[in-house]
């Protein structure tokens, strides 16, 4: 730290990205993204000329994109917010919300960014211990005096609330916003988008990252209200209006186009899943029951941070949290069919070289 730096910034603890190791190739179950490439009209718009046009500063409202979402998700464009991954969503509602010591509530252990926020913004933030078995009681989060953020599937869990759980809190919560976080939605949990029209303080949060691909390409979304996505876009035109740029707000309206190739890798995913998970339990491993394109899983024949170690030796990248609560377990992410034979099978040599 430089001397420099405002004092209030002393203790603010940065966000850790999962690694992405440029030394050597490794099979990469580690930050959740897709095995799968954009679809062929996504790499196809690549090279339609938008590059050429990079002189030319993009559209601020990036009204392409945001009249296809709008029709896809069957609102008004003026309930879709565009950013530069939904991270900056994230960011945007803790500075709008819940800033300078007013409260939010989210989960002890959820997506790590919150707390992150939630310090740099100065909230006043309470994180609700999640059940015994890592599921949310949703009533815990039911009539609480401030902001209230859920990653729905939460991760590193990937347990999913089911919507009327999500409707209860946002109805019991009308003088706050309610953010849901839906980055994992597309892999088998329910949406809360069609509540918007019901509540006027809810946020839904979703992103072009995870099931379209496009995580190089930082591109997220929020659906709400047209009075919060006001406020966002207050925010944003503050900060950033160029947040997406032209090739990324290109390729995103070309990955709408073609939702179907994106549904079935979603499907293709959900298939793999099931098949990792049998795996795991094959080899005595206790996996909590996903819903998103990752497993939470840990065993009691190899620590936690000792597995993730051996996995990275062999070739393979695994997500491990130092946190107490969850260190004898790693997040994997789903990867194709053949790239989770190949965990399971370097799992088994490990397995058997401990004991
Ligand atoms: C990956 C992830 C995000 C961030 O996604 P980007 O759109 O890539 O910024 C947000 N929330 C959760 C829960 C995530 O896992």
């Amino acid at each position: 730290m430089s001397k420099f730096l405002d004092k209030r910034y002393d203790s603010l603890a940065a966000y850790v990205p999962g690694e992405q190791p440029q030394d050597k190739k490794y099979i990469k179950l580690n930050t959740n993204e897709s095995p799968y490439p954009p679809s062929p009209e996504t790499l196809e718009m690549a090279n339609r000329g938008e590059a050429e046009l990079l002189r030319l500063y993009p559209d601020p409202d990036g009204k392409i994109l945001t009249k296809k979402l709008a029709d896809l998700y069957g609102v008004e464009t003026e309930n879709i917010f565009l950013a530069n991954g939904s991270d900056d969503i994230l960011n945007f509602s803790f500075m709008a919300y819940c800033a300078n010591g007013r409260k939010s509530y989210f989960a002890d252990i959820t997506y790590g960014f919150y707390s992150v926020f939630a310090n740099l913004h100065g909230s006043d933030y309470t994180e609700i211990p999640l059940e015994e078995d890592f599921s949310i009681d949703y009533k815990k989060f039911c009539g609480v005096d401030g902001g209230v953020f859920i990653a729905n599937p939460n991760a590193p869990t990937g347990l999913a609330m089911t919507l009327s759980q999500v409707e209860e809190v946002i109805k019991s919560n009308p003088d706050y916003v309610v953010v849901i976080d839906e980055a994992y939605v597309d892999f088998g949990a329910e949406s809360a988008v069609n509540l918007v029209k019901k509540y006027d303080n809810l946020l839904v949060i979703q992103t072009f990252s995870k099931s379209r691909s496009m995580a190089g390409a930082r591109l997220g979304f929020a659906i709400g209200s047209k009075e919060i996505i006001n406020d966002l876009h207050k925010l944003r035109y503050s900060t950033n209006p160029y947040n997406i740029n032209r090739l990324t707000l290109s390729l995103g309206a070309a990955a709408i186009d073609s939702q179907s190739y994106y549904t079935d890798n979603c499907k293709k995913i959900i298939d793999t899943r099931a098949y990792a998970t049998k795996e795991l339990e094959n080899l005595g491993f206790e996996v909590l029951p996903s819903k998103a394109n990752f497993v939470f899983a840990k065993s009691d024949k190899i620590d936690g941070g000792e597995l993730y170690l051996k996995l990275k030796d062999k070739g393979i990248l695994v997500r491990h949290f130092t946190k107490e609560r969850i260190k004898d377990f790693n997040r994997i992410t789903i990867g194709t069919q053949a790239e989770m034979e190949a965990l399971t099978e370097k799992i088994k040599e490990i397995i058997t070289e401990a004991v």
